[in-house]
């Protein structure tokens, strides 16, 4: 959907009256967890036909009242991103490549049938809202952040199945920390045979509610199997390995080569997957997207030809990958995380705390 063009958009900002007392704040920063505080505010702003986006503002966190006619309820139409502020030794917040983040949620919004937000309006309400909430970002100790979650959806109290009206856009920020507390420990793999992420010509490589709904229950499967994590195969040829059920899989070759799957309409392109495939060829390592058959997974790893299997996203960062299993076998290189696995994600998390240069411009400050 195409809104008028009304960019940048004006955010008002309404600081809350009672925003978290100093004694609470450093209770939850000192274990945040994932995804059950939130700060003392969020960003909402609304889309009509005829007015575009508009009605920006920075309020107070709360719920939201919604008619149950409200069409998300019922089609789903909603969208969403991930990404972290970052705060670095000299007390500055950041955030990472946000840009690539508004261009994934317009992307997201054109399969969606969603109004598109610009770039510079999806990367200033993020900016407004993390600033409004700086305190709520964790100190540079440990790999802590703050988790942003931008979403839209469609808002308009309506039963018809057409493009929405009426669409909200807002974002919510949460406290997150460091995803490996104990040392970086590789998670364990369950090959969905049964199940399917995405098809061609679907909605798998849009950030949409409905790929994460549908596999929940392949992802209760792996859990049954003494797996943490689910991996997708292609459905036309269930063969060719697309991507875990919210992470991008690598995989390091005897000869060095790092081997990611191609883009291949079905599943997401994560932002680290991006940057992984950018500072690999900086580091001088041989890349290749292409694709990968689930039985050069398997054999690879047995035979030792794959000598690194590793998981990336913006949550973990990069994931060392311990054992695949299925209906019937595993394969498996132990507890022991690769050097290549070490490195990249040194490098990566090096950047985003401003431990190292950001040669690349990744960086943005909020
Ligand atoms: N694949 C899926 C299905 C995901 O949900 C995510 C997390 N956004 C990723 C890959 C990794 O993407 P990113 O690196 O942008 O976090």
């Amino acid at each position: 959907q195409q809104s008028p063009q009304q960019s940048p958009l004006q955010i008002t900002v309404e600081p809350t009256s009672h925003p978290v007392s100093p004694d609470r704040l450093a209770e939850i920063l000192a274990s945040p967890g994932f995804g059950v505080h939130f700060t003392d505010h969020m960003y909402v702003a609304e889309w009509t036909p005829d007015k575009g986006w508009h009605d920006a503002r920075v309020t107070e966190y709360g719920p939201i009242s919604m008619d149950p006619a409200t069409a998300v309820l019922h089609y789903a139409q909603e969208i969403f991103e991930g990404m972290k502020a970052y705060r670095h030794d000299d007390g500055s917040v950041w955030t990472f490549r946000p840009e690539q983040n508004a261009q994934r949620m317009i992307r997201s919004a054109r399969r969606l049938a969603l109004p598109e937000l610009p770039v510079h309006d999806f990367v200033a309400a993020v900016d407004a809202l993390v600033r409004e909430d700086e305190q709520w970002v964790p100190d540079a100790a440990g790999e802590k952040s703050l988790y942003l979650r931008p979403f839209m959806f469609a808002s308009e109290k309506f039963l018809g199945v057409r493009p929405a009206k009426h669409v909200t856009f807002m974002v919510i920020a949460s406290p997150a920390g460091a995803y490996f507390a104990k040392g970086l420990k590789p998670v364990s793999i369950w090959l969905s045979e049964h199940y399917s992420r995405a098809g061609v010509g679907g909605t798998g490589a849009a950030k949409t509610g409905g790929n994460y709904a549908s596999s929940l229950l392949a992802q209760q499967e792996a859990l049954e199997h003494g797996c943490d994590q689910v991996a997708f195969l292609d459905t036309v040829d269930r063969k060719w390995v697309e991507e875990l059920g919210g992470m991008n899989l690598y995989f390091v070759h005897d000869d060095g080569t790092v081997v990611t799957p191609e883009l291949s309409g079905t599943i997401l392109e994560g932002i680290t997957r991006s940057s992984i495939l950018e500072l690999c060829r900086r580091l001088g390592a041989k890349v290749e997207e292409r694709r990968i058959s689930i039985d050069e997974w398997r054999d690879g790893v047995a035979s030792g030809r794959i000598t690194e299997v590793f998981a990336c996203g913006t949550a973990a960062v990069v994931t060392p990958v311990g054992t695949l299993r299925w209906n019937g076998g595993e394969v498996g290189r132990g507890e022991e995380t690769g050097p290549m696995t070490q490195q990249i994600r040194q490098a990566l998390v090096d950047i985003q705390y401003g431990r190292a240069e950001d040669t690349f411009g990744w960086m943005h400050r909020v």
